[in-house]
């Protein structure tokens, strides 16, 4: 879309257009836990969109803070071990609002 172009969406020109913000905004991220062989623990973190968020960039910071071995695949990051405590404000930091962030315990 070019800039004295209208978004079809927003209506706005498109050096203007808030579609992709809201999008961010409306994305809800889901943690849960799931139990594997010999009883291993992964956190697992869905729902961020792909083409708006570098997964694999994402998973290795995650990694990091968090001190363990993980992936991200096929638009969901897993990582070893039962994170959902701490996760939630990482994901902050990183910028998405908490508000949608959901957390199962
Ligand atoms: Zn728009």
């Amino acid at each position: 879309m070019s800039e004295d172009e209208l978004c079809l969406t927003c209506g706005l020109p498109g050096d203007l257009c808030i579609c992709e913000e809201i999008a961010k905004e409306e994305q809800i991220i889901r943690v849960g836990i799931e139990t594997r062989r010999y009883g291993k623990k992964y956190t697992l973190v869905t729902g961020i969109d792909p083409d708006e968020v570098d997964l694999g960039a994402l998973a290795k910071q995650l990694k990091t803070k968090l001190a363990c071995g993980g992936t991200s695949k096929e638009g969901r990051i897993e990582l070893q071990g039962d994170h959902r405590y701490k996760i939630k404000q990482l994901l902050e930091d990183f910028g998405f609002p908490g508000s949608n962030i959901e957390v199962q315990f």
